[in-house]
């Protein structure tokens, strides 16, 4: 596995590389976990050369605290990426990816005004403008995405199609910990205590796909906020059940298609986010 930290070096080690076959490429921010793993491991089996990016993406973050608070450490990262069947880690420094301001503004319609959009303004042109320059710079055939960021894979899907890119977005499913908590890198975040009490999201949100019999949409985005805000560590920041092709809001369950329900948390000082199929 090689390490390269300029566009330059990138450039000369894919041009090798690229003669073996297809590229399929995973952005991270780092501070890797079971989750981007498994997103390494969907990309090795279908091409023989995978290349990760680990890159805190500045213009991504609303929140220059959360910037700076957010966990890094290249050197665990690489020790669990050798175990892997990454050929090629791109871990830029920020005046790599951004010689000069990125000032294009994307436009998402309604994918860019709800949920995350909607609570992180300018989130999404941020994750826009850092994935068009790495789809342009590594020029994968495959890129692969979480579900946990579910509205994220919806934008990138929005971003190709836009840039008319030749790039095959894969979406992978969410990976858990023992306890349901979706995995995340800010995880590292939370205190014993409330890494304990946030697997409580997955709990409720697994009840809840039960009760879409028994409950109208209205009732059960109550049911699951009034049920994560008893628990003293937790603050629901939304939760909302959408339409998993266009993320329109369902009104109710006789509609026609794949229903998820989303939800962000406050976990003390920490945001998480996951979400779930209810039909
Ligand atoms: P991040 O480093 O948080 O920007 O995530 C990089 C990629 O890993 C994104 O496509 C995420 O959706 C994906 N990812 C993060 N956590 C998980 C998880 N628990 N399961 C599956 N994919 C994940």
């Amino acid at each position: 596995m090689m390490l390269v930290k300029t566009k330059k070096e990138l450039f000369e080690k894919l041009q090798v590389l690229r003669e073996k076959g297809s590229i399929g490429f995973v952005p991270t921010m780092g501070a890797l976990h079971r989750g981007h793993l498994s997103l390494v491991d969907f990309a090795a089996r279908e091409n023989p050369v995978v290349v990760v990016s680990i890159f805190v993406n500045p213009t991504q973050f609303n929140d220059p605290d959360d910037l700076k608070r957010y966990p890094r450490d290249l050197e665990a990262d690489l020790e669990l990426l050798k175990t892997t069947g990454c050929n090629l880690v791109f871990a830029p420094e920020a005046a790599e990816m951004y010689p000069e301001p990125d000032t294009r503004k994307f436009d998402f319609g309604h994918l860019e005004q709800v949920m995350e959009g909607k609570h992180r303004p300018g989130h999404f042109n941020g994750v826009a403008q850092v994935v068009s320059k790495f789809f342009e710079i590594v020029q994968p055939d495959r890129a692969y995405f979480g579900q946990k960021d579910f509205q994220q894979l919806a934008v990138i899907k929005m971003l190709v199609r836009l840039l008319n890119l030749p790039v095959e977005i894969v979406a992978c499913p969410i990976v858990r910990e023992k306890s349901g908590l979706a995995m995340s890198s800010r995880n590292e975040l939370l205190s014993p205590e409330e890494r304990e009490n946030a697997s409580l999201i997955f709990d409720i949100l697994s009840q809840a796909k039960n009760l879409t019999g028994e409950k109208s949409v209205e009732g059960l985005v109550t049911w699951v906020i009034e049920n994560i805000n008893k628990n003293p560590f937790l603050n629901v920041e939304y939760f909302e059940v959408v339409d998993s092709e266009n993320l329109q809001p369902v009104k109710t369950w006789e509609e026609k298609g794949e229903k998820k329900g989303c939800i962000a948390v406050h976990c003390g000082k920490v945001r998480l986010i996951d979400n779930i199929v209810l039909n």
